[in-house]
């Protein structure tokens, strides 16, 4: 049984218990009506108690359940079980602790009372999934604590903690145990009548009406695109103007069309993508190596931002730059980033000086011997990587990790240059790195299970979401975006702008177009890249018009002009005036007649690249699942959720489909033909009507 019944002293105490966080399953739903049922028929019961053994009251939903049929069959969480909790002749108190989320948090406000431990998180997190409470959350919690207050839970999915709750929607906090404060709650309240429930409590409409009006305002031109903000706008209206049952079955009918709708698919496919990433066949979590002590090679943009998001997660760190000023300016980049947040009132000054505690510059590399793990961040020279890998590996204790940030070098041969290639691993973090989400993970040919295993550990103590990628050119981000980077510049050469491709990208929903992020880079990292490829491959095919840009130093905004101007004070970027002369120039000399190019090939053509160089990535073994490139392009490149991820929007857009299309770019002679040649492996997937966002390499 998942829900065991103790009988205190004509208590009737209630605790789901699954083993893992109480969701609302089928199981847990039979055993919460059964357990009721036997509360209802006994004439000495005074009271009920519903608690959560484990780690939480109840996380809600399943979300695997949730994709199947028996989501909704009976008996069902919001006519049912609440309903009989509703209805029953005892109060029943809802004891909560760790979380109570989603249907978690519905089935508490269906009970009588709540008390709770004062960290419990609560929160109706269903709009993140494109979804929306099915089981009355809309419609009791505005009851609860107002209908802005209840909005703006629903409508941000955002978690908030007991202790800073509503007053409403908890009754107390419980300090000590709390099975035992809520027994002696139990007892205070067991014969107060009539029992309170939140569906008899009215709200004032003229309150609100205008609240709700400016909801839907925001709500419509939110980038997220979540498909349940109107729908829980709209539910939580009707909790005002209709009556319980009814509102409640507004609120259904509408859950479950959200549910069915395409619209939702994305995002219930993204939370369940996020999850699968850090599972890599063979490697067993349990074998991560213990890390307290990190050390960082290079103290730039990127040395100092991996320092601050280590120090945030509790992790001693130490910075070693061979130049001295280097050093410093890295310690106060850290320092600064930690005061800007105190004057902010986002961290506290204690937490600031344990942060900047925490971090500590050093001068030489016998000072580091004793780490955990390193990460260099030096510069993406091959000569200097294996420089320092070689001092690395003369000092370093026996079982330390020595990681790489390079963005494009060979981890096999950067490991190559020490004794102990097995302990190699990219760790490839993303600027800002105390801000941006993803870690690639880059595993080398030897990289040890357990240092693969270490990584994933690592990454996910700093909250960073993790993709392990194999050692091919530029891993799994930056090979793509290559080539989605090279047909936005074959599309300028034909006749586009910088801004109508970035605008038309924009307006699909990547959060910044491609030249707008070029510029942010800087032009010179990509070119410094081509010049190599180019020694070893005379051959390779590249828009002339990024190597023309480069010849200018137009960089991007550090050199002030790039394929915008960017002038000191101005917010948004300015068109590049000289860059349309370039363009000409270049289209002419290609002999080509420049046109008008619409938004449709803009997108298709660049979205498309990502899918194409994507598809070569997981035949050729370098990533795992068709849903880790997903997972790599919606937390590193600003790839919009409501899209799933390209290889997600590719199967929605349909396979075939777009095979079809790349046969027409294929047709255009200019901008590398040859590469609008599907992959095998997904003219295969397309044949045989499989998608690749469910892709798995076989191991
Ligand atoms: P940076 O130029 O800002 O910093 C490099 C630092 O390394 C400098 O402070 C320099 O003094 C120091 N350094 C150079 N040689 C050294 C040596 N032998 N020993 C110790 N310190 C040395 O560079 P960055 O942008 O932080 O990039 C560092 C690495 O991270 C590169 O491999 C780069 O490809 C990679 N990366 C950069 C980004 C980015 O957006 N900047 C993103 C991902 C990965």
């Amino acid at each position: 049984m998942t829900v065991k019944t103790e009988i205190r002293d004509g208590l009737h105490i209630l605790a789901m218990n699954d083993g893992k966080l109480n969701c609302v399953t089928m199981p847990m739903r039979r055993s919460l009506v059964l357990a009721l049922d036997a509360a209802a028929a006994d004439p000495l019961c005074k009271a009920v108690i519903l608690i959560g053994k484990g780690r939480a009251f109840s996380a809600g939903a399943d979300l695997n359940e949730m994709n199947s049929e028996k989501a909704l069959s009976s008996p069902r969480l919001h006519d049912t079980v609440l309903s009989i909790i509703e209805d029953m002749s005892v109060p029943v108190v809802a004891a909560l602790h760790g979380s109570a989320l989603g249907g978690g948090l519905e089935l508490a406000l269906a009970c009588s009372y709540r008390v709770a431990k004062a960290d419990t998180m609560l929160g109706l997190p269903e709009v993140a999934l494109g979804l929306m409470p099915g089981a009355g959350g809309t419609q009791r919690l505005p009851r609860a604590i107002g209908v802005e207050a209840a909005l703006n839970m629903a409508l941000s999915g955002k978690l908030i903690p007991a202790a800073k709750a509503k007053e409403g929607l908890i009754d107390r906090i419980i300090d000590g145990d709390l099975l035992e404060g809520a027994v002696a709650f139990a007892r205070e309240i067991a014969s107060i009548r009539p029992i309170p429930r939140l569906n008899d409590v009215k709200i004032d409409r003229n309150m609100v009406s205008g609240f709700l009006q400016f909801s839907r305002g925001v709500a419509k031109m939110d980038p997220r695109r979540l498909p349940g903000l109107i729908p829980i706008i709209d539910a939580v209206e009707a909790s005002i103007t209709m009556a319980p049952a009814d509102g409640g079955a507004f609120e259904f009918k509408s859950f479950k069309k959200l549910m069915n709708s395409d619209e939702s698919q994305p995002f219930r496919y993204a939370f369940l993508a996020e999850r699968a990433t850090a599972s890599i066949s063979g490697v067993d979590p349990k074998t991560a190596r213990p890390v307290l002590k990190v050390a960082i090679i290079g103290a730039g943009t990127m040395g100092s931002g991996i320092a601050i998001a280590l120090a945030q997660a509790g992790i001693e760190v130490q910075i070693l730059d061979l130049n001295p000023d280097a050093l410093q300016r890295g310690l106060s980049h850290c320092r600064n980033t930690w005061d800007r947040s105190v004057s902010k009132g986002k961290l506290t000054q204690a937490k600031r000086d344990r942060f900047v505690a925490s971090v500590e510059g050093v001068e030489s590399y016998d000072q580091i011997a004793d780490c955990d793990l390193v990460i260099e961040a030096v510069v993406e020279q091959m000569s200097v990587k294996k420089d320092v890998f070689s001092s690395l590996d003369a000092v370093m204790k026996k079982g330390a990790v020595l990681a790489t940030n390079t963005s494009s070098l060979n981890v096999d041969e950067i490991a190559a240059s020490t004794m102990r290639p097995e302990d190699v691993v990219g760790l490839h973090f993303f600027s800002p790195a105390n801000i941006m989400q993803l870690l690639e993970i880059v595993r080398g040919k030897e990289t040890a299970d357990d240092v693969l295993a270490t990584s994933l550990a690592l990454a996910k103590r700093i909250g960073k979401v993790p993709v392990v990628a194999g050692v091919c050119d530029g891993f799994i981000g930056n090979r793509m975006i290559d080539s989605y980077l090279a047909q936005a510049m074959y599309l300028l050469e034909e006749g586009a702008t910088p801004s109508q491709v970035d605008l038309a990208l924009e307006k699909w929903g990547m959060a910044m177009g491609p030249f707008r992020m070029s510029d942010v880079v800087g032009n010179d990292v990509p070119w410094d890249g081509r010049k190599h490829r180019r020694a070893a491959n005379p051959e390779l095919k590249s828009p002339v018009i990024a190597d023309e840009v480069c010849e200018r130093g137009w960089f991007g905004q550090k050199t002030g002009l790039g394929w915008y101007k960017y002038v000191p004070g101005a917010r948004k970027p300015a068109p590049n005036p000289e860059l349309s002369a370039v363009m000409e120039a270049v289209s002419a000399k290609l002999s080509l007649h420049r046109r008008r190019i619409s938004d449709e090939e803009i997108v298709h053509r660049c979205i498309f690249a990502l899918v194409n160089e994507g598809a070569a990535i997981l035949a050729e073994g370098y990533a795992q699942r068709g849903s880790d490139i997903d997972i790599a392009y919606l937390f590193g490149y600003g790839f919009p959720r409501f899209r799933g991820g390209p290889m997600f929007f590719a199967d929605s857009f349909g396979l075939f489909r777009m095979i079809r299309e790349m046969k027409k770019f294929a047709a255009n002679p200019h901008g590398n033909p040859e590469f609008w040649t599907p992959h095998p492996l997904l003219q295969g997937l397309s044949d045989s009507e499989n998608d690749i966002s469910k892709h798995k390499v076989q191991s």
